[in-house]
């Protein structure tokens, strides 16, 4: 099994200054590292390489995307407006998503990383790919980057996919802990991609990712979302991935799995109010590469998206990595126990209760719907 990886020293370079999780800026709180800053990801691709497991992967060198390539999905107007701000050097995208000079660079870079690794998984070059490229995109819309996100990379890569390599199905399962929004937004008229976000309920954005939020025009029946109540562990993810994800891609029979992947659902996570751990992203890996391979060949490719825990993104992109790899590092995760014992870890009825609510989406889905762009 070959699984691609996709990773660049300028993706740390893109510079979110510092912050104080107030805005606009003020002197309330001593302004900190912003929480979207390189050290996770740098973190996680350090352990990849000194567990070994990085001579196991195929690199896979990312591209800028093009400007065509990110049109797709985004107005001129936005495009240009990260251009500039980049190019002064300085600004925010809109709240909470400042940039610095290169970033537009270092986004093109990012969103083009999603596009090769999409590449290499539909010629057949790799098995499936792991993209872990900064900054971030399933919060940004065809029009504002925003919670940390200047370009849509999974949503571009998706495009790039259906347009270049004429995929007519496509599905993406989101389990970053927050709403997957932008890329919702994107396709939320369109039945050739079906999206799925399991998130924390009401997090980030605000009021967004309800369950009622199911499509609309010919898209309607093509978006799902899961929101869980805070507190939710390994236990109600795994069942809804049972109830929810895997019937949907079954129904809808995709060609391609997409996950937008963050590991801010875990327990340790300053963002997020979850109780995840690496054994239970591991648990959701093989679901979906068991689900990959049933329905797609196996083609499945993850995007990085969030994830603030220095100390623990890095265990948990490991065991992802090595779930899709299929190579086991012998890699010991020092809180997987620990975080077990503080409970949460078991699916409770009030989780439950707003799985079954999503579950009756899955019925909305015509798998003979599928469309060509
Ligand atoms: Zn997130």
């Amino acid at each position: 099994m070959a699984t691609g990886f996709v990773f660049h020293e300028l993706y740390l370079w893109h510079n979110t200054w510092n912050w104080a999780q107030v805005f606009p800026p003020s002197l309330t709180v001593q302004p900190g590292t912003h929480a979207e800053n390189p050290e996770t990801k740098r973190r996680l691709r350090n352990l990849l390489e000194v567990s070994g497991i990085l001579d196991h992967l195929v690199p896979i060198k990312p591209r800028p995307a093009t400007v065509e390539e990110l049109a797709r999905v985004h107005t001129a107007a936005h495009i240009e407006k990260i251009r500039e701000i980049s190019e002064r050097g300085y600004g925010d995208a809109s709240s909470l998503t400042p940039l610095g000079a290169g970033s537009y660079e270092i986004a093109l870079l990012a969103a083009g990383g999603a596009i090769v690794a999409m590449d290499a998984v539909i010629e057949g070059k790799v098995d499936n790919a792991y993209a872990l490229i900064r900054p971030p995109g399933h919060h940004a819309t065809s029009d504002v980057g925003m919670g940390f996100c200047l370009f849509s990379n999974a949503a571009i890569a998706i495009r790039h996919a259906q347009k270049m390599h004429g995929i007519k199905r496509i599905a993406t399962v989101d389990w970053d802990v927050h709403h997957g929004n932008g890329t919702q937004a994107v396709f939320y008229d369109d039945p050739g991609v079906l999206t799925i976000s399991i998130h924390q309920n009401n997090l980030f954005p605000a009021n967004s990712g309800a369950v009622s939020e199911n499509g609309e025009g010919e898209g309607k029946g093509y978006n799902i979302n899961v929101p869980l109540p805070s507190g939710s562990g390994p236990g109600a993810y795994q069942v809804a991935f049972e109830r929810v994800v895997l019937p949907a891609l079954e129904r809808f029979q995709p060609e391609l799995i997409v996950v937008p992947s963050g590991f801010d659902a875990s327990g340790v996570d300053p963002m997020g109010r979850m109780q995840m751990n690496s054994s239970g992203y591991r648990v959701l890996a093989r679901m979906l590469l068991d689900a990959a391979r049933e329905l797609c060949g196996g083609r499945l490719v993850m995007t990085h998206e969030g994830g603030y825990s220095e100390m623990y993104v890095p265990y948990c992109g490991l065991a992802v990595i090595e779930e899709l790899s299929g190579h086991r590092t012998g890699v010991e995760d020092p809180w997987d126990k620990l975080m077990a014992a503080w409970g949460g870890m078991a699916a409770e009825p009030h989780q439950i209760a707003v799985i079954d609510e999503a579950a009756k989406l899955v019925a909305n889905i015509n798998k003979a719907r599928g469309t060509k762009r």
